[in-house]
């Protein structure tokens, strides 16, 4: 586990590099007048509607709406989290990623973990060139289809039978013994010495998304040594909950993709790809974890599960149904495919081909129909204790989907099938957030909302515009939506004036707080449609309307104080202060 990575250290990262540079060097932009202008690099289109503004550090797209600052383009772009965004714009700009509680970063100090590694891989490739025994494992190789081309697109290996062959090799490279143990390649043992973790196995090296070289899973190939399958250990660079093999070689044969494949394991994936289906990825002998699906959501919007016709297969698809539930909202999309008994992808893909796989796959189950056909199929749907049993069932599930759209309509589907009214189902239905998280999408009142967009929205393109109040403490006490985060970039920037949008927005996300993140980064992102030398005469306006309605929102909780004859004498002349300060106005 490494620690958060301090706030402070985003900041100084967005000072230092430029975004123009940052998207340059992936999308060739080209200067109008202040600003960097290219076609969307996320959504198909003919005339450049995709804007970088150096002044503010931030990218928008007046066609699809994207937008964001350099960080948040390498997440886009690359598919990167937010901590690999910051590590990939801190190695450009030579800078080392420092962690919070005094644990050091490891992406740099990795650096020789993955330099044995690839060597490793290159190793396994060879031998399977090479080694006299290797015609055993590119006999099986054939026996499943595989020909030289995919075998090569997937740097398919072997290691040798023998119990030091990799270990041998590379210690005569270099490699000192404690990093391959640290690589897990190599087991010590107690009485001294060591043996290789793979031996008289297939080799497949698992590369993340950035291609480096961070595990291998082995096939057994003969004898009874081990399990069939034999994954590396964790290490410090592999963390088996979080890796999906295939999904590097995926993204590198589509560059677009639209969905991608969920299958058991390495070998379906590679037989996938030899018949000519290149989105497929495996889980490395774990069930789907969150992780995992957040990683593949980063790259597609629709994800369909490949999963036997068993009873074992029935149930990790419903493990894999309750996991995604926290995450599934709007927009994303998640299917089953129940493979025929007996079948593997593998089998079957070379039984129907392609076309005919595929043509399954655009078949699958969506979500709603799978999650209700499974619980309707445990109750008695006939009768009503049947039914009620169902929303029992279906009701604590259901609430783990965020609130939403696609929330709203699960409930509304189990209302229909349960024949219940939907108001039975309470809190199921609501969409809205709840009350203590400010947000903008509360009702509106008095126009509010829109002062209060106006005074954030002028704060982040102009982050100078701070200076022109005094004190900020006057909005104290004001019941709006916003506030509080109005509040906290005013503190913010009265830290840090010099801050850049693209700063600002990112210094919510490195506190986790990616709502807010958001928030703030549509509104960045939305044009002003004041001329420049309108903004600080509009900003001053807006706080002053703020202000006014503090008062008047204090003066009615005063004025009903006065009338019930429970207002204390400060209270009263608080009340007859802002009485006739409101009549003066
Ligand atoms: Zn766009």
């Amino acid at each position: 586990m490494s620690g958060r990575i301090p706030t402070s250290f985003i900041d100084e990262l967005l000072v230092r590099v430029d975004i123009v540079d940052v998207i340059d060097s992936r999308v060739q932009l080209k200067k109008t007048g202040r600003e960097y202008q290219a076609c969307c690099p996320f959504h198909n289109e003919k005339t450049p509607s995709f804007t970088v503004s150096p002044d503010k550090q931030f990218y928008y797209c007046f066609g699809c709406g994207a937008h964001g600052s350099a960080l948040g383009f390498l997440m886009e772009y690359e598919h990167l989290d937010f901590v690999e965004a910051v590590e990939e714009l801190a190695s450009g700009a030579g800078m080392e990623v420092p962690r919070e509680a005094g644990q050091v970063f490891s992406g740099q100090s990795h650096h020789d973990l993955y330099a044995v590694m690839e060597k490793a891989a290159q190793f396994y490739r060879q031998q399977l060139k090479q080694h006299e025994q290797a015609t055993r494992a590119t006999e099986y190789l054939k026996g499943r289809g595989l020909t030289g081309e995919v075998a090569a697109a997937f740097e398919l290996g072997f290691a040798p039978p023998g119990w030091n062959n990799l270990g041998v090799c590379l210690l005569a490279q270099g490699v000192s013994e404690t990093q391959l143990v640290q690589a897990g390649l190599i087991v010590k043992k107690d009485s001294g010495g060591y043996y290789d973790r793979f031996r008289e196995r297939i080799m497949f090296p698992i590369r993340d998304r950035r291609g480096r070289v961070i595990a291998f899973g082995g096939r057994q190939l003969g004898g009874d040594d081990g399990p069939k399958y034999l994954n590396s250990a964790e290490t410090a660079i592999f963390h088996k909950g979080r890796e999906l093999y295939g999904l590097f070689q995926a993204r590198k044969a589509e560059r677009k993709l639209e969905r991608l494949l969920v299958v058991e394991g390495y070998m379906d994936v590679v037989a996938l790809a030899q018949f000519g289906v290149r989105n497929a990825v495996a889980t490395l002998g774990t069930a789907t974890t969150h992780d995992h699906l957040e990683r593949l959501f980063r790259v597609v919007s629709q994800i369909v599960f490949c999963f036997d016709g068993d009873r074992a297969g029935r149930q990790a698809a419903w493990r894999a149904l309750e996991n995604a539930l926290p995450i599934l909202s709007e927009g994303r999309q998640i299917l089953f495919m129940f493979l025929p008994d007996g079948e593997d992808p593998d089998t079957l893909v070379r039984k129907e081909g392609k076309d005919g796989f595929e043509a399954r796959v655009t078949d699958a189950t969506s979500f709603s129909d799978y999650f209700f056909g499974e619980l309707s199929a445990a109750v008695d749907m006939a009768s009503i204790d049947g039914r009620a049993r169902l929303v029992e069932q279906a009701r604590p599930l259901l609430e783990k989907l965020p609130k939403g759209v696609f929330r709203h309509m699960m409930a509304a589907r189990l209302a229909e099938i349960a024949k219940v009214d939907v108001s039975a189902l309470g809190g199921l239905m609501t969409t809205r957030r709840s009350s203590s998280r400010a947000s903008f999408r509360a009702t509106p009142v008095k126009g509010a909302p829109s002062l209060m967009r106006t005074v954030i929205q002028l704060l982040l393109h102009r982050p100078a515009l701070i200076a022109c109040i005094d004190d900020w403490s006057i909005l104290q006490g004001l019941e709006q939506p916003g506030l509080p985060l109005l509040q906290g970039l005013v503190e913010l920037l009265q830290q840090s004036p010099q801050l850049s949008c693209g700063a600002i927005v990112e210094h919510w996300r490195a506190q986790g707080r990616s709502e807010e993140a958001g928030h703030l980064a549509r509104l960045a992102g939305q044009p002003l449609m004041l001329s420049e030398d309108g903004l600080e005469v509009e900003f001053i306006a807006a706080v002053e309307k703020l202000v006014m309605l503090r008062d008047e929102q204090r003066w009615e909780y005063l004025e009903s104080k006065v009338q019930l004859g429970s207002a204390s004498d400060a209270e009263k002349s608080e009340y007859f202060a802002l009485s006739s300060r409101g009549r003066q106005q």
